[in-house]
């Protein structure tokens, strides 16, 4: 059975409980984030860190430890759970106030509340799919306006990987005023002429730690990067497409809306940045 963290405490999952008035159960105040482990080790934990604290800023959340106990955290769940390949999700929450209120609590009266366990994942890195590449469809994108906190209302995103499966795909990409903003937990690139094209960062989108990094080894390997918009008629006629997230790295996109992408097979430029991604990351885990 896996060792959870919650408020302090290192319990069994079936013994950890989060009180029925938190409000990250009421109303989804919370945020969140999810590391990779790979070789036992965390793929960019400052990244993650530094985003969650932003995440607490904006929505004047105090966080109930510090970056180094997060740390601490982190390491004894993936040790005590023996995780080699998987994720660590983290969440906080303004916690529990004694009854259901939209006011924010007195956080010296209500501490927030804070969960952590792990995920194990054998074979993360190897993922068939990225030979395969992902099929996706596109979808409005009827989130709300402040993507860039990365906060636990998944309600729309999880609708949206529900679309995609009834149409018989494996995700979809948001679409607002007619361009693509993201994947459902992942940022959107098509490939162009050997350019990589993504939207820059704003309130639309979730600020990807794995984007950061991909963009920033894409241009160490004189790659082409260009941040702006791009509607889903300029996506399928892309040379390629792909995704990142914490948990999929860069994954190939090879259909769009039953469109395929050049041959119908991932490109060069994802495959290439895959790997370059996880062998620098993996060399940098801590
Ligand atoms: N965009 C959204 C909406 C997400 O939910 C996620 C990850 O969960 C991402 C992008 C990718 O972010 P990261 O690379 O930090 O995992």
């Amino acid at each position: 059975m896996r060792t959870v963290y919650v408020n302090g405490d290192y319990l069994p999952e079936t013994d950890a409980k989060i009180s029925i008035f938190d409000r990250g159960f009421l109303m989804a105040d919370g945020v969140y984030e999810v590391t990779s482990v790979l070789d036992g080790k965390l793929i960019d934990f400052d990244g993650h860190v530094a985003r969650l604290e932003r995440s607490l800023a904006e929505l004047e959340m105090a966080s109930p430890v510090t970056s180094e106990d997060l740390l601490e955290i982190h390491r004894a769940l993936v040790a005590r759970n023996g995780i080699e390949e998987g994720m660590v999700y983290l969440q906080i929450t303004r916690g529990a106030p004694a009854d259901r209120d939209f006011v924010f609590p007195d956080p010296d009266e209500t501490p927030s509340s804070l969960v952590v366990f792990t995920q194990n994942k054998p074979g993360l890195a190897d993922n068939p799919a990225a030979k395969k590449g992902m099929r996706v469809i596109s979808i409005d994108d009827m989130r709300w306006g402040r993507r860039d906190i990365k906060t636990v209302q998944l309600l729309y995103p999880s609708m949206g990987k529900m679309m995609a499966k009834k149409a018989g795909a494996d995700d979809a990409w948001m679409v607002q005023d007619g361009f693509v903003t993201e994947g459902t937990s992942n940022n959107a690139y098509i490939v162009k002429g050997g350019k990589i094209i993504t939207r820059a960062r704003s309130n639309d989108i979730l600020h990807g730690i794995t984007r950061a990094a991909v963009l920033r080894f894409a241009a160490e390997a004189q790659m082409e990067v260009e941040e702006r918009n791009f509607t889903i008629a300029e996506a399928r006629e892309a040379d390629e497409a792909f995704i990142t997230s914490a948990s999929t790295f860069v994954m190939p996109v090879v259909e769009i809306d039953g469109v395929k992408l050049g041959d119908g097979t991932p490109g060069r430029v994802a495959p290439r940045l895959r790997e370059i991604y996880l062998e620098e990351s993996r060399k940098a885990a801590i």
